[in-house]
């Protein structure tokens, strides 16, 4: 059996704890690796890797850093088949899908090749006489990255790109899930000249967090993955002095309007939907509709639409959606699909017991759809995480909005419409992170910053853009008089510039 490697110190390192975890193909639904699991000591040589490799990097010129980011990126672009063929064999998305993960992936990185620019200071000249004020950013040291099961490259990527650019090290623990992509990436930094060290991954689960958590060479703590465990992240963290960026789940709504275009919204709702199977922080799960005729005439189309899905085998050139990642997590999905039907939800479209042929142990779930769902049940209130899509029927765009903003989730949210006042409207009132205006997954370009609000995210800045630099650096602001030699006598008043 394959077994997965840590890559500490610029290079592979064998797993020596013991303890190992499953790596699976989705679409077979057969063990194809063994992940190791990090003990503490192992994490604390990754961090003590980090720790050594941090001052050279940080005095490194930002112009050499950036070269190096920028051979990075081409490295990135060439293997780009390879990365997606990685992520999709453990993950189960299609490989145009897995494409697209680590393009957005890249994106990051083409940003964090400007870091020159990004690490620009304010100066101010002749705040008072003789003296001038300015501000510039410095590397935290080595912070670490925790990253969910569902975007291999991307989500990685958001971390750790801006933060060695920045010129710290960094520590990145992927999902024990599917962690062979995150692995070649950092490795590829290697390649492009980033220096051992700099940039670290260790597999691992609950021992490797808690260490990198609590361990008081690390400076900063970014996690994206499931509300419960960014909440225990954003708390553990912060006790222990850390800055710490925490995004967790989401439930996110499009709003469909009477006046809408209704083909457009049901493409939309079809791809935003059951692409990369519902696993995405921006799926959308929750289609409200306004008015009954229109709810009565988007169910019918996106149903006729659900059933003709093609479901197949990660690399099923033909296939718009794949297996969901374990079979865990395939069966509670359906357990959820069970609870609607409980809770009184009408089924249109029941996905489960889909079988793909040649692939009948693989993890999947057709697409499922949902009517008449009301807010107290937990198809609604819950994130699922799968291929199901709920329709909710809203009798106004007041009651529509209202259901966004008092869902415990913030990440995304998108409102069909053709009526500008109402998009406008919209996206003033609505509390949520990131708004789309008839586009159904708002994620922001690498160079805005992603993250939500409510339940959705813990902590003050977002990941990536200019966030991403503040997170990973801190601010010196310095106050200097020259020539030297002016004399004004001491003061025991507190200094007045500005005379
Ligand atoms: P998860 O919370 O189970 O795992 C995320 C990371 O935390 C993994 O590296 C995992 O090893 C670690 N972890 C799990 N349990 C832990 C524990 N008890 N203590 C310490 N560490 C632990 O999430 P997942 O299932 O891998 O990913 C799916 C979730 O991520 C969904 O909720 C999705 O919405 C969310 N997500 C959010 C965003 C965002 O930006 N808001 C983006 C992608 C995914």
């Amino acid at each position: 059996m394959h077994q997965l490697e840590f890559f500490i110190g610029g290079r592979r390192v064998a797993g020596a704890s013991g303890r190992f975890g499953d790596v699976f193909d989705p679409s077979l639904g057969a063990v194809t690796a063994r992940v190791p699991l990090a003990s503490r000591a192992e994490t604390e040589a990754a961090i003590a890797d980090a720790q050594r490799a941090f001052p050279a990097w940080a005095e490194t010129p930002s112009p050499a850093r950036a070269r190096v980011m920028f051979r990075w990126r081409e490295l990135i672009e060439r293997h780009m088949d390879e990365l997606a063929r990685l992520l999709s064999s453990e993950h189960g998305k299609v490989l145009a899908d897995a494409r697209g993960d680590v393009q957005r992936g890249l994106e990051v990185v083409d940003f964090a090749c400007g870091i020159t620019h990004l690490l620009k200071g304010d100066f101010s000249d002749q705040v008072s006489r003789g003296i001038d004020m300015h501000s510039l950013r410095q590397p935290l040291g080595v912070c670490a990255g925790i990253t969910p099961f569902n975007f291999p490259a991307m989500v990685p990527l958001w971390m750790c790109a801006p933060a060695v650019a920045c010129g710290n090290s960094f520590v990145l623990k992927p999902s024990e899930k599917d962690p062979s992509c995150t692995v070649r990436l950092a490795e590829l930094f290697v390649e492009a000249g980033g220096p051992p060290g700099v940039l670290n991954v260790v597999l691992g689960d609950k021992e490797a967090v808690d260490t990198l958590l609590t361990d008081p060479r690390v400076q900063a703590v970014s996690f994206v993955g499931s509300t419960p465990i960014a909440r225990y992240v954003y708390a553990t963290a912060a006790a222990h002095g850390k800055r710490v960026q925490a995004m967790g789940g989401a439930k996110n709504h499009l709003v469909v309007m009477p006046d809408a275009d209704l083909d457009q919204a049901t493409d939309a709702l079809i791809g935003a939907a059951y692409g990369s199977a519902g696993e995405r922080c921006m799926a959308i799960s929750v289609a409200v509709v306004v008015g009954e005729a229109t709810a009565d005439a988007l169910r019918d189309r996106l149903a006729a639409r659900v059933r003709a899905l093609r479901i197949g085998a990660s690399d099923d050139a033909a296939a718009e959606m794949g297996p969901l990642v374990t079979r865990e997590h395939r069966d509670k999905v359906a357990g959820y699909i069970a609870a609607g039907i409980d809770e009184g939800a009408e089924l249109v479209v029941d996905g489960r017991g889909h079988m793909v042929a040649g692939h009948e142990q693989g993890f999947f779930l057709g697409g499922s759809l949902f009517d008449r769902v009301t807010p107290s049940m937990c198809i609604y209130q819950e994130e699922i995480f799968g291929p199901v899509l709920v329709i909710v029927r809203a009798a106004s765009f007041e009651e529509a909005l209202t259901l966004a903003n008092d869902h415990p989730f913030g990440n995304g949210v998108s409102v069909f419409t053709r009526d500008g006042d109402v998009a406008r409207e919209f996206v003033h009132r609505v509390q949520v992170g990131m708004v789309g205006v008839n586009v159904p997954i708002p994620v922001p370009l690498a160079f805005y910053s992603f993250g939500g609000w409510k339940q959705s995210a813990f902590g003050d800045h977002n990941q990536h853009g200019e966030d991403g630099v503040r997170f990973y650096t801190r601010v010196k602001t310095v106050t200097s008089r020259w020539p030297a030699g002016i004399r004004q006598g001491s003061e025991f008043v507190m200094p007045l510039h500005g005379r």
